[in-house]
């Protein structure tokens, strides 16, 4: 077998068995570039990345579905195991904080580094593939579809910056694109492959149809916290009120939970919204105050920042009081937990017209 080189020796002898490596999200597009390539006899695994901004699996394990949804799955690996092939899952969360806080390419409509996303997400499946001795790489990705990065004149600059020049198929949009590297040595035939283009989705329903596939992620979901106008505000806020573009996981997943507000710029409070959000919130109490309501049901809340002052600790309370069943009764007793210390604060919950539009986050 000849292990992928990414060399151009078009005379290079037909390989027993040709293996291609597909960047899988688990939607429809990606589901359908793969089982393009599998039609043909060719051995398809895929990778899944991770970059820590992925909404179905940590919204999904984050929230209770609504009642009647169906419980939440790893589309990546739904669609791997419906197409009946190997799944790499890699965690590049920690490479990827680059690719966020100071993207070449700048962002899409929010936070999302689209371009230098997709650049790179195929320089890592390109370097696994060689390493794994896959002969080329393939993405799902249609001419005309996403704005900022599947365009014609950015495939070339994916191409091109991620070192993959030729050596990445598009099979979905492959009739209007140069040929490739394993369409010109014959190891792909471009006349089973598509020319699809332009945002709708119509032709990949009627191909998905043909190929009896059916059990495909609605487009609407989204799949990235990125493109998210809710989740990119709490984002940047976190960057302003410190002074760099930095984050840790542990920032970007308490991001995904509770409602976000700031009332003052040196503390930010984050309030539990159901009981799933609250157990989850509590996990991340320690370096931080939490406080919770003791004679009536209420959310949790924690409480992020400069938080010694008893005059902010008052109004946090007042805050999460706002947000409980007692928001109505002249008192709330709240339970204040912080470094090993609890104290319990009889207070006022706020008033609606005291709480500031401008607080949340
Ligand atoms: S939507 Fe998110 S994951 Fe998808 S290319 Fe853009 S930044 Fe990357």
């Amino acid at each position: 077998m000849v292990a992928a080189t990414g060399m151009n020796d078009a005379m290079e002898e037909k390989p027993d068995r040709i293996r291609a490596l597909g960047l899988l999200s688990g939607g429809l597009d990606s589901t359908l570039a793969a089982r393009l390539l599998l039609e043909q006899g060719i051995d398809v695994a895929c990778v899944n990345f991770h970059t820590g901004f992925c909404i179905q699996s940590h919204t999904g394990a984050i929230r209770n579905p609504k009642p009647g949804a169906p419980p939440p799955r790893h589309d990546a690996l739904h669609a791997a195991k419906n197409l009946g092939v190997k799944l790499h899952m890699v965690d590049i969360s920690a490479d990827y904080v680059r690719i966020v806080t100071d993207p070449k390419h700048g962002y899409g409509k929010h936070l999302n580094p689209c371009l230098d996303c997709k650049i790179f997400m195929v320089a890592k499946a390109w370097e696994m593939a060689k390493q794994l001795g896959y002969h080329f790489i393939f993405t799902g990705e249609v001419l005309g579809q996403r704005p900022m990065s599947q365009r014609r004149d950015t495939f070339p600059v994916i191409d091109r910056e991620a070192g993959v020049k030729g050596w990445l198929l598009r099979p979905l949009t492959a009739l209007r694109m140069p040929e490739t590297e394993p369409e010109q040595r014959g190891w792909v035939d471009r006349n089973r492959l598509e020319g699809f283009s332009g945002r709708g989705r119509k032709p990949q329903m009627a191909l998905a149809e043909k190929l009896g596939i059916t059990d495909y992620p609605s487009p609407a979901g989204g799949c990235c916290f990125l493109t998210d106008e809710n989740y990119a505000r709490k984002l940047r806020d976190l960057w302003n009120f410190r002074n760099t573009r930095e984050y840790t996981i542990e920032d970007i997943l308490l991001l995904k939970a509770g409602r976000h507000l700031r009332p003052a710029p040196h503390f930010k409070l984050m309030i539990g919204r159901d009981q799933s959000e609250n157990l989850f919130l509590s996990g991340f109490r320690q370096g931080r105050v939490m406080i919770r309501t003791k004679n009536t049901a209420g959310p949790l809340t924690l409480m992020e920042g400069d938080t010694t002052a008893p005059e902010d600790r008052l109004l946090a309370c007042r805050i999460a009081a706002r947000y409980s069943k007692g928001k109505d009764q002249g008192k709330v007793v709240m339970t204040i937990d912080s470094d090993g210390f609890s104290e319990t604060l009889e207070v006022t919950p706020l008033p609606a017209h005291e709480l500031m539009d401008h607080w949340h986050v």
